[in-house]
C-alpha cells in the first residue's frame, strides 16, 4: 500500500518544468532557430509554472478544508523560502543599482507583494496571494463558483498580458490596464493568474478522491472488489489515455494560438493563454496517474532549481568573462543552456541533500512538548503495521483504519494524514463529529460512522459526504425521510445484540436496499468474541460468520447486487483470516498491540507498538524511614528512600487503580515502583534501586527504552482493563509527538 501510491509522475515532472524554467530564461534554442526559440520559450514551457501551481492547489485547496490550518502552514514555509531568496539575491540586486533608484519604497512594496523582488521572485508572492484568494473563495463558494470567478480573473488578465493588442484598441481598456500596471507591471500575478491553477489543483484532488472512492460503482449496492478491481485497470488505462489525449490537443491549440497572437503582434507579455487552463489540467491528470515512490528529494531539487538558476546565470557569464570562453560558452545558447541546466542541478541536488541532513539534525536537538508528559507517536511502525495487516487481508480486500476516540488516543490527525498518505482509502469513526473533522482535515476517501447518528443531522452526512451505519429499519426509515441523499452502510446483528437489523429481517432489508435517498454502499456485521480461544467461543464466532455469510446468500438470491462486505475488526482478522470481504476495520492492531497480553491469536503477525508514554523527573526528594507519600498515606517507607516525582497523573490518561505498587516505570534502564496513589497531574517512584536519576531525565511509562519494555497491554492487564481501554482515554491532555 505504501509503494504504488505516491504521486510520481507529478513529482518527477516538476523537475522537468523547472528545466523548462531555466530554458525561458536563456533561450537555448535562439542561435539555430527563432521560430523554434519562440515555440519553446514563450509557448511550450509556459506551462512550467501553472503546474507548479496546480500542484500546490492539489494538495492544499479542498472543498472540505473549514480549518486554515493547511494554508497556515503553506504560507509560513512559502513566505521563508520567499524571505530567503530575497536576501540571496540582495548583492545582484546591489550590483543593478535596485536600491538607488527614484520611487525606490513604492516599487519596493510593488515587488515584494507583486513582481519579485528579482525577476523569477514573482513567483513566490504569487504563489501566497492565489492561495489565499483560492482558499477564500472555495470556502465562501464553493469550487465550481470559485473556478468561475477565478476563470473571469484570469480572462481580465489575459487582455493585459498575451491578448492586449485588444486591449489597447480601446481607450477606456488601455487606461483601466494601465492602471493596473502602476501596481504591478504585470497581470501574471498572484491575483489574475495564480487562483485558477489553485482552484484547478483542488477540482483535480476531488475528482481524483471521487474517482478512487466511487459513490457506490456500477448501479445501486455496488460489486464486489475482486471485480472492480479486474475492471478498474482497462478503466484507468482508458481514463489516462483520454487525458493524454486532452492534452494533446489543448497544447496544440495553445501553440495554434500563440503563434497566431504573435504573428499580429497582439502579446504584451507571453504567459497567458486561453488554452492554457485546459491544457496544464489534462497534462496533471494525466500524470497524476503515475503512481509510485515518493520522490521528496526530486521536489526539494526542482524548488532550488528553480530558486537559484539566475544565480547560476550570473556565474555562468562571469565565468565566461574570466576564461575568455564566452563565445562558447555564452553566445552558443545550447551550451550556454545545458551549462547553466547542468551547474544548477548540481547545485540543487547537492543543497537539497545539506538540507535534509541539516533537518534531520536539528529534530534531535530541538524538541518542543518535551517539558512535562508526552505521547511519542511512531509512524515507521504505523506505516509497518498497515502494511503487515494489508499482506495479511485476503487479494482485494482493503483496509478500513478505525479512527475513532482520536485513534485510539494517538491523534486522529497525525494518524489519519500518516495513513492518508500511505494509501489507506478508508476510515471509519465513531460520531458525525469526528467524521466531519477528518473531512475538515482534508482527507476525502470514505468515512463510515460505526455508530448512531441523529437522523435529523443527515444534511451534514450528505454535506461532508460520510457513510451511516443503519442500526435496524426505523432508523433507516427515519434517515430516509430526510430529503436527502445519504450513503449508507447497513449493520447485521449477528449475535452481538448491540446495533443491527436481524438475520431475520430480509424482507425490511430488502425494502432498505430500496429506499430512495440511501445509497446502500456496505453490509457488515461485528463479531464479539473472535478475540477467545476457548472452544465454546469459537463455535459462537463460526456461528456469527455462518448467519451472516447466509443472509447475503439469501439476499443475492432474492435479487440484491451486494455492495461492499466487512466483518473483521483486528481479532477477527487474525483469528479468522481468509473470509472474503471487502474490508477488515483495523483498529487495534494498527496501532500494533493486542488488547490483552494473554491473548494468543492465530495468525502471528510482527505488529510494533505505536504510542510510547514518557515523562521527566521534575523533583527528586529523600525520605525517612516510616514517612508516608501521596494522598490517603497510602504508602509508607520501610527504609530511607529517594522519591522521584513524574508530572503524569490520572488526568493524562494513567489508570488512578494502577496506584499501590502495580506499576512501575522505567528509569535509568532499571524498573522503579510507582508509589503511593496515583494523582490527577503527577504521581511518585521509588528510584532508592534506580541508580544516578537527575532532575530532567526521561521516564519511560509505556514503552521501551533499552531492554526493557512496559507494554500498554500488560499496563491495561495490571489496570483491570483491555489496551482498547487504556490508550483510547490517553491524550487528553499530553502533547503527541513524532518519535524520531
Ligand atoms: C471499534 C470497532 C472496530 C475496531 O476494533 P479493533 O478491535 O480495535 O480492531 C471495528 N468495528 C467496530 C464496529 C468497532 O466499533
Amino acid at each position: 500500500m505504501n509503494d504504488g501510491k505516491a504521486y510520481t509522475g507529478i513529482d518527477c515532472f516538476r523537475f522537468a518544468a523547472a528545466l523548462l524554467v531555466i530554458a525561458i530564461h536563456t533561450s537555448p534554442l535562439s542561435s539555430c532557430s527563432a521560430p523554434g526559440d519562440f515555440f519553446l520559450t514563450r509557448i511550450a514551457a509556459r506551462v512550467a509554472v501553472p503546474f507548479f501551481f496546480m500542484t500546490s492547489g492539489f494538495f492544499l485547496i479542498s472543498r472540505y478544508a473549514k480549518d486554515n490550518e493547511k494554508l497556515r502552514v503553506f504560507l509560513r514555509k512559502t513566505a521563508w523560502i520567499y524571505g530567503g531568496a530575497i536576501i540571496l539575491y540582495l548583492p545582484l540586486n546591489v550590483y543593478n543599482g535596485y536600491f538607488s533608484g527614484r520611487h525606490f519604497l513604492p516599487v519596493l512594496f510593488r515587488d515584494l507583494l507583486f513582481d519579485g523582488t528579482m525577476y523569477h521572485l514573482w513567483y513566490l508572492p504569487a504563489s501566497m496571494l492565489g492561495a489565499c484568494l483560492a482558499w477564500g473563495m472555495v470556502r465562501k463558494m464553493g469550487l465550481k463558483k470559485a473556478f468561475l470567478l477565478a476563470g473571469v480573473l484570469y480572462l481580465l488578465g489575459l487582455f493585459g498580458d498575451s491578448y492586449y493588442g485588444i486591449a489597447g484598441k480601446f481607450s477606456f481598456l488601455e487606461h483601466l490596464y494601465a492602471e493596473i500596471f502602476e501596481i504591478s507591471d504585470y497581470t501574471r500575478n498572484g491575483i489574475f493568474f495564480a487562483p485558477v491553477f489553485f482552484i484547478l489543483g483542488g477540482i483535480a484532488a476531488d475528482q481524483t478522491a471521487r474517482a478512487e472512492n466511487g459513490f457506490h460503482r456500477g448501479g445501486k449496492g455496488g460489486r464486489h472488489s475482486a471485480e472492480i478491481q479486474a475492471a478498474e485497470k482497462p478503466e484507468q488505462k482508458r481514463l489516462s489515455a483520454k487525458y493524454f489525449c486532452g492534452f494533446g490537443i489543448f497544447f496544440l491549440l495553445m501553440c495554434i494560438e500563440g503563434m497566431s497572437l504573435h504573428r499580429f503582434q497582439m502579446q504584451r507579455h507571453d504567459s497567458m493563454y486561453v488554452f492554457l487552463p485546459p491544457c496544464v489540467y489534462f497534462l496533471f491528470r494525466w500524470l497524476s496517474f503515475w503512481r509510485g515512490g515518493r520522490r521528496k528529494a526530486l521536489r526539494t531539487s526542482a524548488l532550488l532549481l528553480y530558486l537559484i538558476h539566475p544565480m547560476v546565470i550570473v556565474a555562468v557569464r562571469i565565468l565566461g568573462k574570466i576564461t575568455g570562453l564566452q563565445r562558447f560558452l555564452i553566445e552558443n545558447s545550447l551550451v550556454h543552456f545545458l551549462t547553466v541546466s547542468i551547474s544548477s542541478v548540481f547545485f540543487a541536488v547537492l543543497f537539497a541533500g545539506l538540507w535534509d541532513q541539516w533537518k534531520r539534525g536539528q529534530k534531535m536537538q530541538y524538541a518542543p512538548g518535551k517539558d512535562r508528559s508526552w505521547l511519542e507517536i511512531d509512524r515507521d511502525n504505523l506505516r509497518h503495521n498497515a502494511k503487515a495487516l494489508k499482506k495479511a487481508m485476503p487479494q482485494g480486500c482493503e483496509m478500513m483504519a478505525v479512527m475513532k476516540a482520536e485513534a485510539y488516543g494517538h491523534g486522529m490527525y497525525e494518524i489519519a494524514a500518516c495513513l492518508d498518505q500511505a494509501g489507506v482509502k478508508a476510515f471509519a469513526v465513531a460520531t458525525i463529529e469526528e467524521g466531519i473533522r477528518l473531512r475538515r482535515f482534508g482527507i476525502s476517501g470514505e468515512i463510515l460512522i460505526l455508530g448512531y447518528t441523529d437522523p435529523a443531522r443527515a444534511a451534514e452526512l450528505h454535506r461532508y459526504d460520510l457513510t451511516q451505519t443503519l442500526i435496524d429499519y426505523s432508523y433507516s426509515r427515519h434517515l430516509n425521510g430526510q430529503g436527502c441523499d445519504v450513503k449508507v452502510h447497513i449493520k447485521i446483528d449477528t449475535g452481538m445484540h448491540r446495533l443491527g437489523f436481524g438475520t431475520e429481517d430480509e424482507e425490511r432489508l430488502l425494502h432498505t436496499f430500496n429506499m430512495r435517498r440511501l445509497h446502500v454502499c456496505g453490509i457488515y456485521t461485528h463479531l464479539c468474541v473472535a478475540d477467545s480461544q476457548k472452544e465454546a467461543d469459537i463455535r459462537f464466532t463460526d456461528r456469527q460468520i455462518h448467519r451472516f455469510y447466509g443472509l447475503l446468500e439469501r439476499l443475492e438470491q432474492r435479487g440484491v447486487k451486494l455492495p461492499k462486505i466487512h466483518l473483521q475488526s483486528s481479532y477477527g482478522l487474525l483469528n479468522y483470516p481468509g473470509l472474503p470481504c471487502d474490508y477488515v476495520r483495523a483498529g487495534i492492531a494498527l496501532y500494533g498491540v493486542l488488547g490483552s497480553s494473554y491473548d494468543q491469536t492465530r495468525l502471528k503477525l510482527d505488529l510494533r507498538p505505536v504510542l510510547s508514554l514518557k515523562s521527566r523527573v521534575v523533583l527528586l526528594r529523600r525520605i525517612k524511614k516510616g514517612e508516608s507519600v501521596g494522598y490517603g498515606r497510602t504508602f509508607t517507607a520501610c527504609r530511607d528512600s529517594r522519591i522521584a516525582v513524574l508530572p503524569a497523573g490520572y488526568a493524562d490518561g494513567l489508570p488512578g487503580n494502577l496506584s499501590g505498587g502495580r506499576f512501575s516505570v522505567i528509569l535509568n534502564g532499571q524498573m522503579a515502583p510507582v508509589i503511593g496513589r496515583i494523582c490527577m497531574d503527577q504521581l511518585m517512584v521509588d528510584v532508592t534501586d534506580a541508580g544516578p536519576v537527575a532532575v530532567g531525565d526521561v521516564a519511560t511509562l509505556i514503552g521501551q527504552d533499552g531492554e526493557k519494555e512496559v507494554s500498554a497491554p500488560e499496563t491495561a492487564g495490571y489496570a483491570g482493563s483491555i489496551t482498547n481501554e487504556l490508550l483510547s482515554r490517553m491524550g487528553g491532555r499530553l502533547p503527541r509527538i513524532a518519535a524520531s
